[in-house]
């Protein structure tokens, strides 16, 4: 702070200004530009809005959301790329300057994303039509499914490349664990050839849709995925999540489960959308976006060694935006 006592006697006129200069100087910081912002005079850069949503069905409880440090790494620290609105509420899109994780903040509340994925959300269509562009239901019509459901068997046929069969050495099933199946279409796919499959789903109607095609489905709520199935330990031979990883609040913990409920030799095979910079596409059902880079990190801090990895198509959406997905399969490292 600036004071008269050190400029030159007898210049009263410059001491005057000098000590004005000064109350302007403390109540431009206290009252204006608080903390460090006064000293460097910057102002942090204000996200672009990606999208203003609201779902009728789902309340959010502002009073419960969770500013959380990075999902990945732990850091405290994150820049804001993005923002969008739900339901009044404003979050962020961020990425973590320490491991390059995005993900979106703050974390809603749980009750939230458990009425997110009822059956409105799956005929988001019929029901809230101006939704159709924030929400990952891309499969609305019959040429869409049968589409879906042949792109579902080449992927099964292709994990034999990658050694991954039905059946063991001694001619006998393996079992397969499929998460976040929704209409079950991989379950379907697996079974024709020759795989003894399992789903959990958290959604009713995905349930509904996949038992009434004759599969069997476990209703476990997202929260209590991993308490569950925390039991069967070294039980399943391949464990499969498509389009799953990005909606769960802590990808870390799913990861956990699944390589308790994995046997020692076994794999598993998970589809995300994956983007380095700003997504181009965010729906209200997501909340991390993966690279390469941040995904390895994660499977490798979780005890998996990555087998192969490979671009597998795009997501499109209504809205025509699109995204990569990428596909990677992974060995469980016994711990
Ligand atoms: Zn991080």
């Amino acid at each position: 702070m600036g004071s008269s006592a050190f400029l030159p006697r007898g210049d009263a006129e410059c001491a005057e200004l000098a000590l004005c200069a000064t109350w302007v100087a403390i109540y431009v910081s206290t009252f204006i530009f608080p903390s460090s912002y006064c000293l460097t005079m910057a102002t942090p850069p204000v996200p672009s809005r990606l999208f203003q949503a609201d779902v009728t069905w789902a309340t959010l409880k502002p009073d419960e959301f969770q500013w959380l440090p990075c999902l990945l790494c732990g850091s405290p620290n994150y820049e804001s790329l993005a923002s969008l609105v739900i339901n009044w509420s404003e979050f962020f899109i961020v990425k973590c300057p320490r491991c390059g994780l995005i993900w979106r903040t703050p974390m809603p509340d749980p009750g939230f994303l458990s009425d997110l994925y009822s059956e409105k959300y799956f005929n988001v269509a019929e029901h809230s039509p101006s939704l159709i562009y924030q929400v990952g239901i891309a499969d609305a019509d019959e040429q869409s499914h049968q589409m879906r459901r042949e792109r579902t068997q080449q992927e099964v046929q292709d994990w034999l490349e990658r050694g991954i069969t039905a059946k063991n050495e001694k001619g006998q099933q393996r079992r397969l664990l499929e998460i976040g199946g929704g209409r079950g279409y991989l379950q379907l796919a697996a079974q024709e050839q020759g795989w003894d499959t399992l789903g959990v789903e958290i959604s009713p109607h995905g349930i509904k849709s996949a038992i009434s095609k004759g599969f069997i489905v476990l209703p476990i709520p997202l929260d209590q995925l991993c308490e569950k199935y925390l039991p069967h330990v070294n039980y399943f031979d391949l464990v499969v999540f498509f389009d799953f990883l990005e909606h769960v609040t802590d990808p870390g913990l799913v990861l956990r489960m699944i390589h308790f409920t994995l046997k020692d030799d076994g794999h598993i095979i998970l589809r995300v959308p994956s983007t380095r910079q700003v997504p181009k596409l965010h729906l209200i059902d997501h909340i991390c976006h993966f690279t390469p880079e941040t995904l390895q990190l994660l499977l490798e801090r979780e005890g998996f060694s990555i087998v192969e990895t490979h671009h597998s198509g795009v997501f499109l959406a209504p809205s025509g935006d699109q995204i990569d997905n990428l596909t990677v399969t992974a060995r469980k490292r016994p711990a």
